[in-house]
């Protein structure tokens, strides 16, 4: 990594105006993993400037997804907003030193000179005609501060994933530090926010990488040492296509609510543009002691929700038992459903070694663990399975008085069972489907076998002969 700072100090700076997006995450996740790799900090910084589209909510939801992951930041959050003095000292440093100057151009004019411009087939590129103008002949009039940007400068930066990238001349104008009504723009505050901050390295989408450009010039014309850049590519659709809502959620709180597991978000996002050798199944803490940028790919990488589960479920029947509960509970309180009582939650820890195999996420294992959460007497609402209870009803009334007797293991339960149904010429299928129902009041569910060992004999037994 070159010239590595002694700490390593990165930061995630989102725009508070929705939701945390899953490219937002995983650029936050390789920060932070960087930081935590390197026994460094993670800083957050909240770039709220745009008051229109900012919203205190934004920031809410997006501290709450990054909690959700499990991504803890050090210190306190900082608001950009509340730093403005900041940046308006450092343009008047700017100014003083003739790095900057005050130009009076208005928008009108600007936009007049680049349409002549244009006509002419010249460079649009805004060349301010104030860039040299003394200070006594300033008219008394609104300005806006721009970047005295060297002449005859390759402006050339060492991105540590796209390598060295240049921008010639007259593909840079005199970028504005503070706009004509007094804010101080984007461009500007970040670089004197990174600076106070003692951000070293700088991870983000590649949507930025001509923003770093830009940037080592301000860095440059204050005399600051420029952190190491690195720009991701961005997360593309299955179909290569720029990330969109029909791709499928674009927000990790719709993960969350869809039933992810956080360490497997993590595991995921982590291999949508990093690799480590081919392991594809990793826990946090391993990605923690893995990560660098020299493995970040230089493609886009693409998202595929198939493969998002199947390294869900992975993390969902790896993660042990005590997890699995605290975020079950989160789960269902995220999605507005009723925590499991303790009983329950006895049911569920005996249930989870066969429940494992058949989900993905917890919404599937709210599904398979109806048996659990119904009360008796079980209502069923579906017509149609309580058509075929009413047709078993003899075959149910005839088992369950075997059923009173036999030792309550899985070996007897599962030779009565199949002697039954073949002494009634059926198959264990048509047995097994009335006794589901009646067990859960629904069609899918685990094996019958399984529900009535995690029931007990009494249990099971009140539920049948509540249908009899
Ligand atoms: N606030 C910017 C964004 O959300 C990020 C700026 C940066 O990372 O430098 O896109």
């Amino acid at each position: 990594m070159g010239n590595t700072p002694t700490e390593i100090v990165t930061r995630f700076a989102p725009s508070p105006t929705g939701d945390l997006h899953i490219g937002s995450a995983r650029t936050a996740l390789f920060n932070w993993l960087l930081a935590r790799r390197h026994g460094g900090k993670f800083l957050l910084r909240i770039e709220d400037t745009d008051f229109e589209r900012s919203t205190p909510e934004a920031t809410k939801s997006i501290l709450s997804g990054l909690n959700w992951l499990g991504i803890d930041w050090d210190g306190e959050p900082t608001s950009q907003r509340s730093l403005q003095a900041r940046h308006k000292q450092i343009v008047t440093q700017l100014l003083n030193t003739n790095k900057a100057y005050k130009c009076f151009s208005t928008k009108e004019e600007i936009q007049k000179n680049r349409e002549s411009a244009k006509e002419s087939g010249d460079s649009t590129l805004f060349k301010s005609p104030w860039r040299n103008v003394d200070k006594d002949q300033h008219p008394n009039k609104p300005y806006s501060v721009r970047l005295k940007t060297p002449e005859h400068q390759i402006l050339k930066i060492n991105d540590e994933v796209q390598g060295e990238v240049n921008w010639s001349n007259n593909q840079i104008d005199d970028m504005i530090l503070l706009r004509s009504d007094g804010t101080p723009t984007y461009m500007l505050a970040v670089v004197v926010d990174d600076h106070d901050m003692g951000v070293t390295h700088i991870i983000r989408g590649d949507d930025h990488l001509s923003n770093a450009g830009r940037q080592k010039l301000i860095y440059q014309a204050l005399d600051w040492p420029v952190p190491i850049f690195a720009h991701i590519p961005l997360i593309h659709g299955e179909d290569g296509k720029k990330l969109s809502k029909r791709h499928g959620a674009l927000d990790i709180k719709s993960y969350a609510e869809m039933g992810y597991i956080p360490e497997g978000v993590i595991n995921y996002l982590c291999r949508l543009g990093w690799s480590h050798g081919d392991d594809e199944i990793f826990s946090t803490s391993q990605a923690k002691l893995w990560f660098n940028l020299e493995n970040i790919g230089k493609g886009p990488a693409r998202l595929d929700l198939k493969k998002m589960e199947f390294v869900n479920k992975q993390h969902m029947s790896k993660a042990p038992y005590k997890m699995i509960e605290k975020y079950f509970d989160q789960y269902l309180q995220n999605i507005g459903e009723d925590a499991l009582s303790t009983s329950q939650k006895l049911l569920l820890n005996n249930s989870f070694d066969f429940l494992k195999i058949k989900i993905k996420t917890f919404s599937d294992l709210l599904e398979q663990i109806t048996f659990i959460k119904v009360n008796r007497p079980i209502i069923i609402s579906d017509e149609k399975l309580v058509t075929l209870i009413s047709n078993n009803k003899k075959l149910l009334n005839d088992l369950t008085p075997l059923l009173q007797n036999v030792k309550w293991t899985r070996d007897e339960l599962e030779t009565l069972l199949l002697d039954f149904s073949s002494s009634y010429n059926i198959k264990f299928g048509e047995l097994a489907r009335p006794i589901r129902i009646v067990l859960s009041g629904k069609s899918h569910t685990p094996s019958i076998i399984d529900m009535m060992t995690v029931l007990g004999k009494e249990e099971t037994l009140a539920r049948l002969y509540d249908f009899s």
